[in-house]
């Protein structure tokens, strides 16, 4: 029996007379589906009202959470019906949220409504529920589902607003390929999980995203960190460097030493991973304090931040190290990345005598 949870989102929604979309209700959409029935057996809940994604917060993901816990062990795995535009927020704040899960909990969503006469809503639907009651345990963990592949939730990126291939998982292999049948690719294990679920309650949203840029300047940044903020992800350049602009390292070690400011490096390139030490310009925010956040999208990075904030449990030290560390396969322990190529040692122009 599958739980769905419809939160609203392009899925289920309908033209107003202005022509605008708005969420309409779940029976509607459900009505476009019957062959559903023929998948698995299925009941669902609608967290009211339905919305469009960038109206669900962290107080909607500590929600969510807390209702597949309540119903963990009434089903044997949920599908929640999300917009795509902060579909990746919900996957890894729920990935994070429910620490030991062994059941799916597979979000998805569309690019075009399930009552549109051309939409992939309908697919990615019952594909979801297919998946989600398949039994595997490649699927037993916060997923997305779009257009023929799942995807590790707190490994996703929305990569575009027209194709129906709406996301990827740049760092991380799909968990299953769906086509006529569906294939399974052998990954990595997830990190040691407890045997039983544990429901974390607190999220702290004090925290920032901040993409650096050439000519930022230090006003800019004190300005934001002044605000005052409990996390930053730091979207650096290339392997994790930064640039020597005066006040800028200054005004993010002064935060973290006198006030505790959790920071994380990450990268802007979709792909690879952070290296403080590979130049003197990322090795300025090691000095400064700051964590590296190895291959984390931005938005893992970022509710993985107001998680461990939130954890009460935790001291500053416990955060920092729990940071940079594999909690729910979001992060390539350095230990498993491909060695890039290291730049030869260059000695000068060749000598034209030999
Ligand atoms: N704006 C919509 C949402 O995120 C887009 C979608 O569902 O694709 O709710």
């Amino acid at each position: 029996m599958i739980h769905i949870i419809y939160t609203g989102g392009t899925i289920g929604m309908v033209q107003r007379d202005d022509g605008a979309l708005e969420p309409a209700g779940i029976d509607d959409l459900l009505t476009y589906a019957p062959e559903l029935a023929q998948v698995t057996a299925w009941d669902y809940f609608t967290l009211e009202p339905p919305r469009d994604s960038v109206d669900l917060g962290p107080d909607d993901w500590l929600a969510l959470a807390r209702h597949i816990e309540a119903h963990y062990h009434d089903y044997d795995g949920f599908v929640i019906l999300h917009g795509t535009d902060t579909m990746v927020y919900t996957a890894a704040a729920l990935s994070f949220l429910l620490e030991g899960l062994r059941k799916p909990v597979i979000l998805t969503g569309a690019q075009l409504p399930i009552g549109a006469v051309r939409n992939d809503a309908r697919n990615n639907l019952i594909a979801a529920m297919e998946l989600a009651s398949s039994g595997h345990p490649q699927v037993a963990e916060v997923g997305i589902y779009f257009n023929d592949r799942l995807l590790r939730g707190n490994r996703a990126v929305k990569t575009s607003i027209f194709a129906f291939d709406a996301f990827d998982s740049p760092n991380f292999p799909p968990l299953a390929h769906v086509g006529v049948s569906i294939r399974y690719p052998v990954i990595p294990p997830l990190p040691h999980r407890p045997d039983r679920l544990i429901l974390h309650r607190a999220l702290t949203p004090q925290v920032a995203l901040l993409k650096l840029f050439p000519g930022m300047s230090a006003r800019l940044l004190a300005a934001l960190i002044d605000a005052p903020i409990q996390g930053l992800v730091l979207e650096t350049f290339g392997s994790g460097n930064v640039p020597a602009t005066p006040g800028l390292i200054e005004s993010i070690a002064r935060a973290i030493d006198d006030r505790g400011m959790l920071a994380v490096a990450i990268t802007q390139q979709l792909q690879g991973s952070v290296r403080l030490d590979a130049y003197a310009a990322g090795r300025r925010l090691c000095d400064a304090g700051v964590v590296s956040g190895g291959d984390m999208t931005p938005y893992a990075a970022l509710v993985k931040l107001m998680f461990l904030l939130g954890r009460q449990d935790l001291s500053r030290e416990d955060r920092r190290t729990l940071l940079s560390r594999n909690l729910r396969g979001e992060l390539t322990p350095p230990a498993e990345l491909i060695p890039e190529p290291r730049p030869t040692s260059f000695s000068g122009p060749p000598d034209p005598k030999s």
